[in-house]
């Protein structure tokens, strides 16, 4: 919004060659007046009187221009909504041109334009914002019961509210792999709250050592489980960047446990980290079932799941990679993936390095 009305006092005061100029817009709380949000030059109105309400201009407001010596008054509006002013002074005695006039309105009706897309942006914004608030109540709330069910259930899986028939023990063990499906959404939609949850809050000078090397462990047991070898051979320099711990280790056991997951027994997972000159490079590459060209487009968007995934029955939420490139970004880095379906798939985070003297 502010830089819209900057931008339009700029080009207003150039093509006039105006001495100052100032934007008035209707107070949305009282209606019948006007406050004062932009001004520049010498003989503007300043920044302390920011806050001063002034009685409306009827006279520009209603027929559009209002002219005085030295002073031009245009109003500012849409197609279906009046913003309020723009005022022009010039030290010159001579009366405005009449085609001058003119060519301010015209650059004053732009002006609207561009208000009201700023007015239309401020106004999605705050709905996003609610939208995610509610949705970071909505599952934080849905987080207890969704555990104690889990919990309820296994007990009732292993007979401690008595013996059960085979076909029951069937049904109750797919209700908890429901639950834990919901639980893994659950926690992806507030990891992905949290990843947009604006702000350089947290973020320092952190070894990526650290992050990669407990994503590494972490998954271990998975992976042996599945017989698919996972290496990583640590690295002994420490390569520093600028970022937040728990941000990087969300990223990492995302790129990590998904190169794990999409990879069949008997195959590999290799995670790499390195610096050349003022950039880190972290890689995972697997030798699972790749990812369709068609999909690759789409990787990052919220929910996308490649049909080649679905189609192998390997459960996800599609919401991983959405949280790992908002974190990427966040600390200045970028994400890129090549991927052959059948041979395997590449994930290469780029950062930039610390330096201690920036
Ligand atoms: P999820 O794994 O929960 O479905 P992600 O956002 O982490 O969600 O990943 C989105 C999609 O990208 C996955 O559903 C899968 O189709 C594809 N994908 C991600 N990582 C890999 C990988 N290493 N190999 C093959 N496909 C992958």
């Amino acid at each position: 919004m502010r830089e819209a009305l900057d931008a339009l006092l700029v080009a207003v005061m150039r093509l006039a060659a105006a001495d100052a100029a100032a934007v008035w817009l209707l107070d949305a709380a009282a209606p019948d007046r006007l406050r004062l949000a932009a001004s520049r030059g010498p003989g503007a109105p300043s920044s302390s009187e920011l806050l001063a309400d002034r009685p409306v201009d009827q006279r520009a407001l209603t027929e559009g221009v209002a002219v005085a010596s030295g002073s031009l008054c245009v109003r500012l509006a849409s197609a279906d909504h009046v913003f309020g002013t723009l005022h022009l002074q010039t030290s010159s005695s001579l009366p405005f041109d009449p085609l001058l006039i003119e060519q301010v309105c015209a650059v004053a009706d732009l002006g609207a334009v561009a208000l009201a897309a700023a007015t239309r942006a401020v106004a999605l914004e705050k709905v996003e914002a609610r939208q995610e608030q509610f949705i970071r109540v909505t599952t934080h709330e849905l987080r207890s019961p969704i555990a104690v069910s889990q919990t309820l259930v296994r007990n009732v899986v292993k007979g401690y509210a008595g013996p059960m028939t085979e076909k029951q023990k069937h049904v109750f063990s797919r209700i908890s792999a429901q639950l834990d499906m919901l639980e893994t959404l659950v926690n992806d939609l507030l990891d992905l709250a949290a990843s947009r949850a604006h702000g350089a809050v947290g973020v320092g000078p952190v070894a990526l050592n650290g992050p990669v090397g407990r994503a590494v462990l972490l998954l271990q047991p998975r992976a042996d489980e599945k017989g698919v070898a996972l290496n990583y051979r640590a690295c002994r320099d420490e390569i520093v960047v600028e970022a937040d711990e728990e941000g990087l280790d969300r990223i990492l056991v995302n790129l990590v446990g998904n190169a794990v997951k999409y990879t069949l027994p008997g195959g590999s997972v290799h995670v790499g980290l390195c610096q050349t000159g003022d950039e880190v490079f972290i890689t995972v590459s697997d030798t699972g079932i790749g990812i369709p060209p068609e999909g690759q487009a789409h990787l990052f968007e919220e929910f996308y799941r490649a049909p080649n995934a679905r189609a192998a029955n390997i459960t996800g939420t599609g919401l991983g990679l959405a949280i790992v490139k908002e974190l990427v970004e966040r600390f200045h880095g970028v994400i890129s993936v090549e991927s052959t379906v059948g041979q395997g798939t590449t994930f290469t985070v780029v950062f930039p390095a610390y330096r201690i003297a920036k």
